[in-house]
C-alpha cells in the first residue's frame, strides 16, 4: 500500500493560496507517496488544475446524487472539477452539522459511486476516552460510518482524536498503536485480507517535531494535517518524514 498524507485547509484559502498547492508539486514531484490538500470548495476546481502528482480532494459531500439541497455539493461534482478524494466524517463536521454515522456512511456510499476516495474519520472525544470508551467508540464508528458494499480501494480511515485536533494535545505513542492496531483487525475482520491495503491515517497536531515518531508506529500508514498543512515551509517537513519510512 501506498503511504498517504493528507492536508485538510479547513475554511482557510484565497485565490492566492493557490501558490503554496503549485509550490508542494513542485517540491514533491517525484514523491514516493501520495500527497493531496483538501482546500476549500471555492478553490478545487483551480487547484486541481495544477499540475503535478498532487492529489486534490474536498471537505465533504452530499450523500444525494443532486437536488433540493441549498449550498451543498455532490460527490459528481467533486469528480467533475478533477478532485480524487473526499474527507467524510471529521469531527468539526459532525460537531458543528450535527453529522451521524449513518450519514458518513451514505455520504461514503456516494462517493465511492462517483470514484472518490473516500477519507472516512473517527476518534474520540477526551471524556470518551477518559472513561474508557475509545476502542468501543472506534468500533461502533468503524461499524456504522463504513457501509456494507464498501470498495476497500477506495477507502481510506483517519483516526483522529477530538481532542487532539487543533489542540497541541496528542495521544502518547501507546494509545495510537493501540487504536490503529484496532482499526487495523476491525477492518479485517469486516472486509478480510484487503483490509490490509486500506491506509490508516493518524491525525490531530501532527506537526514537522513529532511526524517522525508517530510515522514509526505500527499500522500508521500517514497523516491527515490541518493546521500544519497550510504552509510549505511546515507541511514539507511532514511529508519527508513519511517519504522516509518507504
Ligand atoms: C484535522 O483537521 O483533521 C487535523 C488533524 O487538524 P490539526 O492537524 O490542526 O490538529
Amino acid at each position: 500500500m501506498r503511504k498517504f498524507v493528507a492536508g485538510n485547509w479547513k475554511m482557510n484559502g484565497l485565490r492566492d493560496s493557490l501558490e503554496n498547492i503549485a509550490e508542494l508539486a513542485t517540491a514533491h514531484a517525484r514523491a514516493r507517496i501520495d500527497i493531496m490538500i483538501c482546500p476549500p470548495a471555492t478553490l478545487l476546481s483551480k487547484a486541481c488544475e495544477i499540475n503535478g502528482s498532487l492529489k486534490i480532494g474536498a471537505q465533504d459531500c452530499h450523500s444525494a446524487e443532486k437536488g433540493a439541497h441549498t449550498g451543498d455539493i455532490a460527490a459528481q461534482m467533486i469528480a467533475d472539477c478533477g478532485a480524487t478524494a473526499v474527507i467524510l466524517g471529521h469531527s468539526e463536521r459532525r460537531e458543528n452539522h450535527s453529522e451521524t454515522d449513518a450519514m458518513v456512511r451514505d455520504k461514503t456510499i456516494a462517493a465511492q459511486s462517483a470514484g472518490l476516495t473516500a477519507v472516512v474519520c473517527i476518534g474520540e472525544t477526551l471524556e470518551q476516552r477518559e472513561k474508557g470508551e475509545t476502542l468501543n467508540i472506534l468500533k461502533t464508528q468503524l461499524e456504522a460510518s463504513i457501509p456494507d458494499e464498501v470498495d476497500p480501494d477506495l477507502l481510506v480511515v483517519a483516526y483522529e482524536p477530538v481532542w487532539a485536533i487543533g489542540t497541541g494535545k496528542i495521544p502518547t505513542r501507546e494509545q495510537i498503536a493501540e487504536a490503529h492496531a484496532f482499526c487495523r483487525s476491525t477492518l479485517l475482520e469486516r472486509l478480510g485480507s484487503s483490509a490490509n491495503n486500506v491506509p490508516l491515517l493518524y491525525g490531530g497536531s501532527v506537526k514537522a517535531s513529532n511526524a517522525d515518531e508517530i510515522f514509526a508506529l505500527q499500522n500508521v500508514d500517514g497523516a491527515l494535517v490541518g493546521g500544519a498543512s497550510l504552509s510549505p515551509t511546515d507541511f514539507s517537513p511532514i511529508i519527508h518524514a513519511l517519504e522516509a519510512t518507504v
